[in-house]
Formats: C-alpha cells, structure tokens, sequence
C-alpha cells in the first residue's frame, strides 16, 4: 500500500488514495520517493490541456532511493539515490540512434499509455488498474519506473533540490544550452518566469548570455529572474512586451532588431506570436511551454519571418536532454553553485497539499512547490 495523489477524471482536483503498488517486474525498479515537485504540467492533465486517461498518479518530476529492484537490472541497485526521468530513454530506437533520446520512440509511447514499457500498469486499488504518469508518478511514497528512468546520483546530494533537475532544470535551462545552444555573448529573451523559465534563464547564464530579458506579468517573478541570471526585466502587465524587448536590442537600418533567440515557456499562441515578433532576422524562437492541443499560430508571415526574417522555430521537448548524460552535468553545477535550486523552492508541503500547490501555480505565487515524503 501506499498513499498517492490521483487524478481520477471525476473531479477539479486530485483524490488522495491509498492504492496498491505491485513489485518491479524484469527491467524495472521500485524506489521510495523522497520528494516530488510540482510542475505546471501535472496541472496540464487535471485540467485537460494534455489529455491522459484516468485514473493515473500525477507527478513526474521526483528523486528518491532505489527499495527494489526487478529482475536482469543492472544500472542501479538498493539504496541508490536516483533522480526520476520523465522520459525513459531506450538508447537503442530510431531517435535514440541519432542522438534526440528526448524522443524516444519507446519512452513516448510509454508516456501515452500511462504503464510500463511493456504498456502494463504497477498501481492497482481494489483490482481497478490505475496508471502513472510518464513512466514516472511521483505523487506518492512508492513508484515503480523502467530502470533506464532512474539516474543515479551521489548519495551526498539534497533529494529535496535533485528532484528539480527531473523537470524544471532539464526542461528549461537544457531548452538554452542543448535546444537553443546559447553561447558567450548572445541576447536571450525568456516569456513566462515560472518554474522552468527561472531555469530557462539560469541556462542561458551558465551558457554565457551577455543579456537576458525576462518577460512577465507578475512583480514578484521578475525579481526572481534578476536572482537567477535576467539582466533586463520586462512586466508584460505594463504594455507591449515586444516593443519593450526590441527597445532594449537596438535599432538598425531595417528597425528594430530583437534577440538572438526567445523562449516561449508559458503555452499559449499569443505569448509564442510575442516571442516570434521579439526574434532578431536570423534568430530562434524556441517552444518551451505545453500549449493546448487545438492552439495554432496564426500571425504568422512566409514572407516576413520566415524568407526576409529567417528566423527559424524550434520545438523543445525535455530541454532536448540525454537524461543519463544531463542530471549528473547539472548536479555537478549545483555543486559548483552555479546552478541555484534551493532558490527555486517557494514552498515545502505534504502530499495532501497539492491541490493548494495548483492553487498557487494558477495565482502565479510560487516558483515551486515541492512535496517531501
Ligand atoms: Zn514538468
Ligand atoms: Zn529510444
């Protein structure tokens, strides 16, 4: 038994249940969750924006302690500390071959069916299987996940802080250094200072951006990003976000220039036109944000962006991230303190809180809030 947050699609908000979890079968392991963030994308399914069937856990973006191990497991063992991968990179598909293990043809298959690789399912209450979302689930004491979700850290490193890197650090600041691929020098506009564009910005620092706008709606976000690397800041509540950038990037014979690359990190069509019209001619715009399944991009000109323009559109999935090569590169950087977690944690809270943890992400209060076990 073991108690979980789940979203049960009869409800606004997630049930907490006591449910049963099955051991790990062959290539899977069971480890007991020391803490969980909660992301802007467990939001995402309860409220339908990423459709998932319930019931299914919630929670993706954990660390905790291997308790088991299934059998023919070979890369972690019990009592290792791990950090949980949302995406179970197979090293082995059609994606993995040719370096984007973000798109793991087996691992985004599995993030679908809400089960295993095998497409079974390890959470059960009284005999009605209950799913987990992306092979991960972190909304409860005990998880089973394929073993190549599980990364293994050192044993001396805060569970508390690592389990941040299982999302928000390898989505946002791995969308600047592997998507993007910013380098020394180069102007950076970020659009949403949540979670993810807190680490979208502290990526491009650590990568050398000479500038970084931070673009938002709320005061308290924006002093936030000047803490984690923003050398401008623009309150989007104030005006034209897009004239605001390019009068902070020049102007040449042609107008206004804009950034070499803007991230879109809040899902939304409008902020993502926003981050096009703020690309310099030549630059990347960046899709960070999980948007609606039904948005599309509407102003949006062949001949002004994209010929006289080239400017190029990148989507992002996962920061791009190689997770087994990624958690460890960022856990080094957080012990050279150039990487800041402890910062991101706006709130410690039980898992019986999460709910007012959602509360918080729509009232755009917290970086994060992050549940210990
Ligand atoms: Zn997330
Ligand atoms: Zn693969």
């Amino acid at each position: 038994m073991t108690k979980a947050a789940v979203f049960t699609g009869a409800s606004d908000a997630l049930e907490i249940w006591d449910i049963d979890v099955a051991a790990p079968k062959a290539g899977e392991v069971k480890v007991r969750l020391a803490a969980s963030g909660v992301c802007h994308s467990d939001l995402s399914i309860l409220n339908g924006t990423i459709p998932m069937a319930p019931p299914m856990v919630l929670g993706h973006e954990g660390a905790g302690i291997v308790e088991e191990i299934g059998p023919g497991v070979t890369l972690v063992q019990p009592g290792d500390h791990v950090v949980i991968s949302w995406v179970p990179q197979c090293g082995k598909c059609y994606c993995c071959d040719r370096g984007q293990p973000e798109l793991c043809e087996a691992g985004a298959g599995t993030m679908m069916s809400g089960g295993m690789l095998d497409g079974t399912k390890r959470f059960s209450r009284n005999s009605t299987e209950i799913g987990q979302m992306a092979a991960s689930g972190t909304f409860t004491e005990y998880t089973v996940i394929p073993e190549i979700s599980a990364v293994k850290i050192d044993n001396d490193l805060p569970l508390d802080k690592m389990c941040l890197i299982g999302c928000g650090v390898l989505t946002g600041a791995g969308a600047a250094i592997n998507t993007a691929q910013v380098g020394p020098g180069d102007t950076v506009a970020v659009i949403g200072c949540g979670g993810v564009g807190l680490n979208t910005i502290q990526g491009a620092r650590i990568a050398g951006a000479e500038r970084i706008i931070a673009v938002d709606m709320v005061a308290s976000k924006l002093k936030l990003a000047e803490q984690f690397g923003a050398t401008d800041t623009v309150n989007a509540a104030n005006g034209d976000p897009v004239a605001a950038v390019q009068a902070l990037t020049g102007t040449g014979p042609l107008g206004p220039r804009g950034v070499d690359y803007a991230f879109e990190v809040v899902g939304s069509s409008v902020t993502a036109e926003q981050a096009m019209s703020m690309t310099r001619r030549g630059g990347t715009m960046i899709m960070v944000g999980v948007g609606r399944v039904d948005d599309t991009l509407k102003d949006f000109s062949l001949f002004g962006e994209l010929f006289m323009g080239a400017k190029t559109i990148k989507g992002s999935v996962y920061g791009s991230a190689n997770v087994h090569r990624d958690v460890l590169r960022f856990a080094g950087l957080y012990r050279q303190g150039k990487l800041l977690l402890d910062e991101l944690i706006s709130k410690t809270i039980k898992l019986e809180e999460v709910n007012q943890a959602f509360a918080d992400i729509q009232n755009g209060e917290v970086a994060r809030s992050v549940i210990l076990y």
